[in-house]
Protein backbone atom coordinates (compact mmCIF):
# COMPACT_ATOMS: atom_id res chain seq x y z
CA UNK A 1 0.00 0.00 0.00
CA UNK A 2 2.78 2.47 0.71
CA UNK A 3 4.19 1.75 -2.70
CA UNK A 4 0.41 3.00 -4.25
CA UNK A 5 0.73 5.96 -2.18
CA UNK A 6 3.96 6.76 -3.04
CA UNK A 7 2.34 6.31 -6.85
CA UNK A 8 -0.44 8.80 -6.04
CA UNK A 9 0.31 11.39 -4.51
CA UNK A 10 3.48 13.06 -5.95
CA UNK A 11 4.67 16.86 -5.00
CA UNK A 12 1.31 17.32 -3.99
CA UNK A 13 -0.06 16.34 -7.26
CA UNK A 14 -2.24 13.52 -6.81
CA UNK A 15 -3.37 11.04 -9.33
CA UNK A 16 -7.66 10.50 -10.03
CA UNK A 17 -8.08 6.40 -9.31
CA UNK A 18 -9.54 4.48 -12.19
CA UNK A 19 -10.56 0.78 -12.18
CA UNK A 20 -9.59 -1.19 -15.00
CA UNK A 21 -11.02 -3.78 -17.29
CA UNK A 22 -9.37 -6.65 -14.27
CA UNK A 23 -12.29 -5.63 -12.39
CA UNK A 24 -13.82 -8.84 -11.04
CA UNK A 25 -17.41 -7.39 -10.09
CA UNK A 26 -16.85 -8.42 -6.54
CA UNK A 27 -18.49 -5.05 -5.09
CA UNK A 28 -16.25 -4.63 -2.47
CA UNK A 29 -14.93 -1.05 -3.44
CA UNK A 30 -18.74 0.68 -3.86
CA UNK A 31 -19.55 0.84 -0.03
CA UNK A 32 -16.17 1.94 1.20
CA UNK A 33 -15.78 5.35 -0.87
CA UNK A 34 -17.74 8.27 0.87
CA UNK A 35 -18.66 10.03 -1.84
CA UNK A 36 -20.65 7.26 -3.60
CA UNK A 37 -18.52 7.37 -6.81
CA UNK A 38 -18.55 4.24 -7.59
CA UNK A 39 -21.08 2.23 -9.80
CA UNK A 40 -21.70 -1.11 -10.89
CA UNK A 41 -21.24 -1.40 -14.60
CA UNK A 42 -23.81 -0.79 -16.80
CA UNK A 43 -25.91 1.05 -13.70
CA UNK A 44 -27.10 5.17 -14.37
CA UNK A 45 -25.23 7.44 -11.94
CA UNK A 46 -26.29 11.02 -10.63
CA UNK A 47 -24.32 13.37 -8.63
CA UNK A 48 -26.62 13.80 -5.69
CA UNK A 49 -26.34 10.05 -4.74
CA UNK A 50 -24.31 9.31 -1.15
CA UNK A 51 -23.93 13.58 -1.15
CA UNK A 52 -25.84 16.57 -0.27
CA UNK A 53 -25.53 18.50 -3.00
CA UNK A 54 -28.83 20.18 -4.54
CA UNK A 55 -29.87 22.08 -7.64
CA UNK A 56 -27.56 22.46 -10.55
CA UNK A 57 -24.27 21.29 -11.21
CA UNK A 58 -21.51 21.86 -13.82
CA UNK A 59 -19.50 18.72 -14.50
CA UNK A 60 -16.11 18.78 -15.07
CA UNK A 61 -16.62 18.53 -18.77
CA UNK A 62 -18.21 22.18 -18.54
CA UNK A 63 -22.05 20.52 -18.79
CA UNK A 64 -24.65 21.83 -16.44
CA UNK A 65 -26.94 18.90 -15.33
CA UNK A 66 -29.82 18.86 -12.59
CA UNK A 67 -27.91 16.89 -9.76
CA UNK A 68 -31.02 14.22 -9.81
CA UNK A 69 -30.57 13.69 -13.48
CA UNK A 70 -29.73 10.25 -14.34
CA UNK A 71 -26.30 10.12 -16.50
CA UNK A 72 -25.51 7.49 -18.84
CA UNK A 73 -22.64 4.56 -17.49
CA UNK A 74 -18.89 5.05 -17.70
CA UNK A 75 -18.33 1.61 -18.48
CA UNK A 76 -21.08 -1.56 -19.08
CA UNK A 77 -19.17 -4.40 -18.44
CA UNK A 78 -17.38 -3.95 -15.02
CA UNK A 79 -17.79 -1.29 -12.02
CA UNK A 80 -16.82 2.40 -12.67
CA UNK A 81 -15.43 5.69 -11.06
CA UNK A 82 -16.98 8.88 -11.64
CA UNK A 83 -14.59 11.52 -11.36
CA UNK A 84 -16.92 14.17 -10.94
CA UNK A 85 -17.60 12.60 -7.92
CA UNK A 86 -14.21 11.33 -6.78
CA UNK A 87 -11.84 13.18 -4.48
CA UNK A 88 -9.27 10.70 -4.33
CA UNK A 89 -11.21 9.97 -0.35
CA UNK A 90 -9.45 13.88 0.01
CA UNK A 91 -11.13 15.05 3.09
CA UNK A 92 -12.29 12.06 4.41
CA UNK A 93 -9.09 9.46 4.15
CA UNK A 94 -5.70 9.31 4.45
CA UNK A 95 -5.52 6.88 1.46
CA UNK A 96 -7.97 6.24 -1.28
CA UNK A 97 -10.22 3.46 -0.22
CA UNK A 98 -11.38 1.58 -3.16
CA UNK A 99 -7.91 0.84 -3.89
CA UNK A 100 -7.16 -0.49 -0.09
CA UNK A 101 -9.77 -2.97 -0.60
CA UNK A 102 -9.65 -4.26 -3.96
CA UNK A 103 -8.54 -8.22 -4.00
CA UNK A 104 -7.21 -7.76 -7.20
CA UNK A 105 -5.78 -4.43 -7.29
CA UNK A 106 -7.42 -2.89 -10.10
CA UNK A 107 -7.71 0.57 -8.45
CA UNK A 108 -4.82 2.25 -9.97
CA UNK A 109 -3.80 5.93 -10.30
CA UNK A 110 -4.72 7.38 -13.89
CA UNK A 111 -1.26 9.25 -15.03
CA UNK A 112 -3.62 10.94 -17.45
CA UNK A 113 -5.53 12.77 -14.72
CA UNK A 114 -3.74 14.99 -11.81
CA UNK A 115 -5.62 17.16 -9.29
CA UNK A 116 -3.73 19.16 -6.47
CA UNK A 117 -5.29 18.28 -2.81
CA UNK A 118 -6.51 21.73 -3.37
CA UNK A 119 -8.88 20.96 -5.94
CA UNK A 120 -10.34 17.83 -4.46
CA UNK A 121 -11.61 19.88 -1.12
CA UNK A 122 -13.30 22.12 -3.40
CA UNK A 123 -14.68 19.12 -5.01
CA UNK A 124 -15.96 17.60 -1.43
CA UNK A 125 -17.03 20.56 -0.61
CA UNK A 126 -19.21 21.21 -3.96
CA UNK A 127 -21.02 18.11 -3.04
CA UNK A 128 -20.82 18.07 0.61
CA UNK A 129 -22.81 20.78 1.05
CA UNK A 130 -23.01 22.31 4.94
S1 LIG B 1 -10.57 7.16 -4.40
FE1 LIG B 1 -12.03 7.39 -2.69
S2 LIG B 1 -13.50 8.93 -3.42
FE2 LIG B 1 -12.43 8.12 -5.24
S3 LIG B 1 -13.68 6.41 -5.95
FE3 LIG B 1 -12.11 5.54 -4.60
S4 LIG B 1 -13.13 5.44 -2.61
FE4 LIG B 1 -14.32 6.87 -3.88
S1 LIG C 1 -13.10 -4.03 -5.39
FE1 LIG C 1 -11.88 -4.14 -7.28
S2 LIG C 1 -12.57 -6.05 -8.27
FE2 LIG C 1 -14.09 -5.54 -6.72
S3 LIG C 1 -15.65 -4.33 -7.84
FE3 LIG C 1 -14.21 -2.86 -6.95
S4 LIG C 1 -12.73 -2.49 -8.56
FE4 LIG C 1 -13.81 -4.37 -9.10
Amino acid sequence: MLLLLKLIINNNRIMAIIITDECINCGACEPECPNNAIYEGAVEWTISEGNTVTGMYILEGGNEVDVNDKQEPIEDDYYFIVADKCTECVGFHEEPQCAAVCPVDCCVPDDERVETEEELLVKKGRLHVV
